[in-house]
C-alpha cells in the first residue's frame, strides 16, 4: 500500500499558519513539500487559492505569494488556503507539463495514488486541499505564445445553480473579461472535479507566464475585487486598466468553431488585436509558409462577426494549430 499524502500543520489552526503538503515518493521520484499556508479567521467563507499547475505560467505564484504577505492583516473572517505552487517540478522546468512523466497536471485529476509524479500531484491536492474548501481560485496565465486580456474563466457547467453562482463570482474579479469557454479537455481538468462537488470554481488566466509589474498589479487587483465580493476582505472594488481601456465584457466561446486554425506550417502574423470587434471575411492573421521561394501569405479570416479574445504571438506553427480564439457576448 503507498503511503498517503499528508499536511505537516493543522489548517484550523486560528490565524495565520504554514506547513507542506507532502506528496509520497514514488517509483518516478522522491517525495515532494508543497508549501501551504492557512489563513484561518474562524466562521465565514471557505476559500482555496492554487498557482502553478503549468509550471510555465508563473504570475499566479508570484500573486499568490504577495496574498499571503498582506492578507493576514486585511482578512476580516474566514478561512483561505493558499498553495502557489501545485507543481513544483513544472515550474523549476518553466514546463507546463510535468518533465518527469511528460503529464499535465490539469488533465489528471483526481489523479491516482499508486501513479506517476503527475498523478500523485493530483490525488493529493483532490483529498488533502480541495475538500478544505467551498470555494477554488486557480491562477493560470493562458500560454507563452499568445496574447489575450486579462480574464477570468469558467466552463459551462450542467447545474444551473452552480453555473450562475460560477459564473457571478468570475465577474467579480471585474477584469476585462470574463469567459464561458467551452473547452474539449474538460475530463481530468481540476475545474471539473470541483464542480462536480458543487464547489465555485473560477480560473484566473493572464499574464502569458512571462511575469510583467503592469499584469502582475492587474492580477492581484482582480483577486482583491474577488476576496471583497466572498466577504473576505473589507474595500471597494478597483476596475483594472488595460491596454488604456476599462472595458468589462462577459464572453462566451465554443472551441470547435471558435477556434481558429493555421491552414499550414509557417510563421503566424496577428494582423489584429485581442479585443477587437471582427466581421465576417475580416483579416485576422497572415500565415507565411517559410519553405517556399514563391508561395504568398495565407490570409486566415473572421468565420463570423466576434470579438478576438485571444491571438498567437511569436510562434512558428503547425498545420491545424490554433491561431486565434473568438468569442461573442454571452447570451444568459
Ligand atoms: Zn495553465
Amino acid at each position: 500500500m503507498s503511503e498517503a499524502p499528508h499536511l505537516t500543520f493543522d489548517l484550523d489552526k486560528p490565524g495565520m499558519s504554514s506547513g507542506y503538503l507532502v506528496v509520497p515518493r514514488g517509483a518516478d521520484c522522491e517525495a515532494l513539500s508543497l508549501p501551504v499556508f492557512s489563513l484561518n479567521k474562524g466562521e465565514g467563507p471557505r476559500l482555496l487559492i492554487t498557482g502553478g499547475c503549468h509550471g510555465d505560467e508563473l504570475e499566479g505564484p508570484i500573486v499568490a505569494r504577495r496574498l499571503v504577505k498582506w492578507l493576514p492583516e486585511a482578512q476580516t473572517c474566514g478561512r483561505i488556503v493558499i498553495a502557489p505552487v501545485l507543481n513544483p517540478p513544472a515550474v523549476k522546468a518553466c514546463s507546463r507539463n510535468t518533465p518527469i512523466d511528460g503529464l499535465n497536471l490539469n488533465r489528471v485529476f483526481p489523479g491516482r495514488r499508486d501513479g506517476s509524479v503527475t498523478e500523485r500531484i493530483a490525488d493529493a491536492v483532490s483529498h488533502i486541499l480541495l475538500p478544505c474548501a467551498d470555494t477554488v481560485f486557480d491562477l493560470h496565465s493562458f500560454g507563452l505564445n499568445w496574447d489575450f486580456p486579462p480574464s477570468s474563466t469558467t466552463h459551462p457547467i450542467v447545474d444551473p445553480d452552480l453555473m450562475a453562482k460560477t459564473l457571478q463570482m468570475a465577474e467579480a474579479f471585474k477584469l476585462p473579461m470574463t469567459l464561458v469557454w467551452e473547452h474539449p479537455g474538460s475530463p481530468g481538468m481540476f475545474d471539473t472535479l470541483a464542480q462536480s462537488q458543487g464547489k465555485v470554481f473560477v480560473c484566473a488566466e493572464f499574464g502569458g507566464g512571462t511575469v510583467s509589474f503592469d499584469a502582475i498589479a492587474i492580477y492581484e487587483a482582480g483577486l482583491r475585487n474577488a476576496l471583497i465580493a466572498l466577504g473576505l476582505v473589507e474595500g471597494k472594488p478597483e476596475y483594472p486598466t488595460f491596454r488604456q481601456q476599462k472595458v468589462i465584457q462577459t464572453l462566451e466561446t465554443r472551441r470547435s468553431s471558435d477556434e481558429l486554425k493555421s491552414p499550414g506550417r509557417g510563421i503566424f502574423e496577428p494582423r489584429c488585436s485581442v479585443l477587437d470587434e471582427v466581421n465576417q471575411g475580416d483579416v485576422i492573421g497572415a500565415l507565411y509558409p517559410m519553405d517556399s521561394l514563391t508561395a504568398n501569405a495565407i490570409d486566415i479570416r473572421a468565420p463570423g462577426t466576434s470579438i478576438v479574445y485571444a491571438i498567437r504571438s511569436g510562434a512558428y506553427v503547425d498545420a491545424d494549430e490554433g491561431v486565434a480564439l473568438i468569442a461573442r457576448p454571452l447570451i444568459r
